[in-house]
This record gives structure tokens, C-alpha cells and sequence, in this order.
């Protein structure tokens, strides 16, 4: 898994108030992608994308069906929705 950009780590470890617009990681960086491959790992299933259309940590609209490199899965037990808000079956994880 791709590590997030230095001074970036650790935030929700450090309860660290959320980046601002301009430190967050540009979509280039970050290999942004409007239409994930796999809905599973869509940005609506990432911990880090906030509803309706952004994310904590790359900047600008983020499409609820796109990816980044820094996806990272919400905790289990947390809803998941398709980019409709429909709830979404999500796998079991694998141990
Ligand atoms: S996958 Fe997660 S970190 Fe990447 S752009 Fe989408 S919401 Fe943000």
C-alpha cells in the first residue's frame, strides 16, 4: 500500500486537525482516477473521502466512483454505499 506524502502520516493517529485545501496532495499525485475499476475500492468506500464529493487529504471534487493510490478501506462495520448512496454488500475480508 502506498504510503501518504511526508507530514501526512500518522494523522488520524495524532489527532491532527484536517489539512487545508492547499496542503493537501494534488489528483496528479495522488494517480487519481474519476472511475475505479472495482466499486469495492471506489473513493465512496475509502475512509478518507467526505460526502458529497471530497476528500481529506487530495484536493478538489472527488467522484464518489474514483480512486486514488492512497484508498484506504473504511473500519469494518462502517457503511459502505455505491455512489448513489445504495448500500453496497461489501466482502468479508480475508485473514
Ligand atoms: S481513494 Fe480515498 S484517499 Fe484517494 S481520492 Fe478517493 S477518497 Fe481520497
Amino acid at each position: 500500500m502506498a504510503q501518504l506524502p511526508h507530514g501526512m502520516m500518522g494523522v488520524d493517529d495524532l489527532d491532527l486537525p484536517a489539512p487545508t485545501e492547499g496542503e493537501k496532495v494534488s489528483k496528479e499525485n495522488a494517480a487519481y482516477l474519476p472511475v475505479s475499476e472495482d466499486p469495492a475500492t471506489a473513493c465512496s468506500a475509502c475512509k478518507y473521502f467526505v460526502e458529497p464529493d471530497r476528500c481529506q487529504i487530495v484536493t478538489g471534487a472527488i467522484d464518489p466512483a474514483g480512486v486514488s493510490q492512497f484508498f484506504t478501506p473504511m473500519a469494518q462495520n462502517a457503511p459502505v454505499t455505491s455512489p448513489e448512496g445504495a448500500p453496497l454488500e461489501m466482502p468479508e475480508a480475508e485473514v
